[in-house]
């Protein structure tokens, strides 16, 4: 637990999954990559999806929701996926999906937008049936009409589901969604992601997306094939990472496998570095 202004954050261990390695890490040779994260006989690093609790001034805010429980036995097994632990993981903090206020979603690629439904006769119905749904208008247009490479992270069913949900916001750039709880938008993963950052102006913690979406990202060309614009993405984490060194602020990483947050420091070499890690 972590407390920041009036809101108590909690990191949620909601699903472990595995992606191919080359693709997590772009053009950085397995040689490299390997010593940081560990991979099975297959090249897959082995993920978390990590949804981000944050409650308090009668909130409870759910940042991304996982990949979920609407996958098929082949896809469970390409993706390694775990069952999902949702329901254990906010009965722990006494709550239940329906407890959910908000939900904000970073963008709705399969492993942010998944755990948001669940399969229902031949269909999906919605899991957090008392909230609000936050997404960029942007992320939202691509989802619809995903360019053929991220075709396959933007699941139809789920954007579909996504569509009709009744309670839907549908942001324009930067916004602060709550007191203390502000989105930041950036497009070098996907177009329209947004950061969610927390801050009391003494303590402050930014959920890193996919922009740095684990400890092993954080130098700063090691960035993902699945990117739609690499060097946007490298520009844009190159500012936040800076930022956030300069400012001593804490960086929560989704999809970690070890590692919730961390404060960051530069190395010997000037490299931004994580310093020291916290559970959140
Ligand atoms: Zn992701």
């Amino acid at each position: 637990m972590m407390q920041i202004g009036d809101y108590r954050l909690h990191s949620l261990d909601l699903q472990d999954f595995a992606l191919d390695g080359g693709s997590m890490f772009g053009v950085v040779p397995k040689v490299m990559w390997e010593k940081l994260t560990p991979s099975d006989e297959l090249n897959r690093v082995m993920l978390k999806t990590r949804g981000l609790l944050i409650s308090g001034n009668g909130r409870h805010i759910l940042v991304d929701t996982g990949m979920g429980t609407a996958w098929s036995q082949k896809l469970r097994s390409i993706y390694r996926l775990s069952d999902f632990r949702l329901e254990t993981e906010l009965a722990n903090h006494g709550l239940t999906p329906e407890d959910i206020t908000d939900v904000i979603y970073t963008h709705l690629h399969f492993d942010h937008l998944g755990g948001a439904f669940r399969p229902a006769g031949d269909g999906l119905e919605p899991v957090f049936t008392g909230a609000r749904h936050y997404v960029q208008k942007e992320n939202y247009i691509s989802a619809r009409h995903p360019n053929l490479k991220e075709k396959v992270s933007y699941s139809a069913a789920f954007v579909d589901a996504f569509s009709r949900l009744s309670e839907v916001e549908l942001l324009d750039g930067p916004a602060e969604l709550f007191g203390g709880i502000e989105v930041l938008v950036s497009n070098g993963h996907t177009r329209g992601q947004q950061l969610v950052r927390i801050s009391d102006g003494v303590r402050t913690l930014v959920h890193g997306g996919d922009l740095v979406p684990s400890s092993a990202h954080l130098p700063l060309p090691w960035v993902m094939g699945f990117d739609v614009e690499p060097l946007t993405q490298i520009d844009e984490k190159t500012a936040l990472l800076i930022r956030m060194h300069e400012q001593g602020e804490l960086l929560f990483f989704a999809h970690d496998p070890f590692n919730e947050a961390a404060l960051l420091r530069r190395d010997e070499k000037g490299a931004i570095v994580a310093d020291r890690f916290f559970t959140v």
